[in-house]
């Protein structure tokens, strides 16, 4: 099938990806850090938080603007964490990645759009115990569009997927709150919705991780382990993305050993 699109090669729209990607990633370092405290997102500007300088443009470009100042802020000096161009990274690739392997396509956008927004999920909830619903549901939504658009003869299944694995993480969480937080169930809305039936591997690998974990720290701490908390929602974002790219395959493995 032919569409616009292809007037230019796929590298073309996975750069233009990648660069949507670090922008979306500059605005998590933003949201990661000013979301959990309660404080708007779009006021007041960017500021060093040291010296309080609003940043220039210039200093606000992703990643560059911190190699090229060396990790530090230009009026006082101060380390920028390596926190800001790792996020900005990651979100960038992952965007670019989703569109080199799903094609420029409504699927490839779906796939870019987890991506970037589980790096904030990520890193919000490992400091934070919080999962970001102000992104998270937006891209819940958006996401169920895209893969409906995706596959519109069967746009039945993104939507049982989400509720299906998100009625799955309800009832778990109603039976034993403790175990996770509600954000874990409204995140699964957003990776059913884009994993569809690869949505099973992830929770999966998610659960089979975090009870791995779970052993190491009841070894090594004995009965002190039950007080850790471990947020799960960067278990479920992780398997999330081993599931994107390689769910089928697993499910494809699975069914064929059951004949
Ligand atoms: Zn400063």
């Amino acid at each position: 099938m032919t569409t616009p699109l292809d007037i230019a090669p796929l590298w073309f729209w996975a750069s233009v990806a990648g660069l949507v990607g670090l922008a979306f990633g500059s605005f998590s370092t933003v949201l990661s850090w000013r979301w959990p405290r309660n404080e708007s997102v779009v006021h007041p500007r960017s500021h060093c938080s040291s010296c309080e300088r609003t940043l220039t443009p210039l200093e606000l470009v992703p990643v560059l603007s911190w190699v090229a100042l060396r990790g530090r802020c230009r009026g006082c000096g101060e380390r920028v964490h390596w926190r800001y161009p790792a996020i900005e990274v990651a979100s960038g690739a992952l965007a670019a990645g989703a569109i080199l392997s799903f094609g420029a396509t409504w699927k490839g956008l779906a796939a870019a759009l987890l991506g970037v927004v589980l790096v904030p999920v990520i890193v919000i909830d490992l400091e934070h115990r919080l999962i970001p619903d102000i992104v998270v549901l937006p891209a819940a939504a958006v996401g169920l569009a895209l893969m409906v658009a995706a596959d519109p003869g069967d746009w039945w299944k993104p939507l049982v997927a989400a509720l299906g694995a998100a009625g799955f993480m309800f009832v778990l969480w109603f039976l034993y709150p403790a175990g996770m937080g509600f954000g874990d169930v409204k995140l699964t809305l957003l990776l059913g919705a884009v994993l569809g039936a690869s949505v099973v591997p992830a929770l999966f690998l998610a659960f089979g991780a975090g009870a791995l974990l779970g052993t190491i720290l009841l070894v090594r701490h004995g009965a002190g382990a039950r007080k850790m908390a471990v947020p799960f929602g960067p278990f479920l974002a992780a398997g999330a993305l081993v599931a994107l790219w390689w769910g089928p395959s697993m499910i494809g493995w699975y069914t064929d050993r059951l004949g």
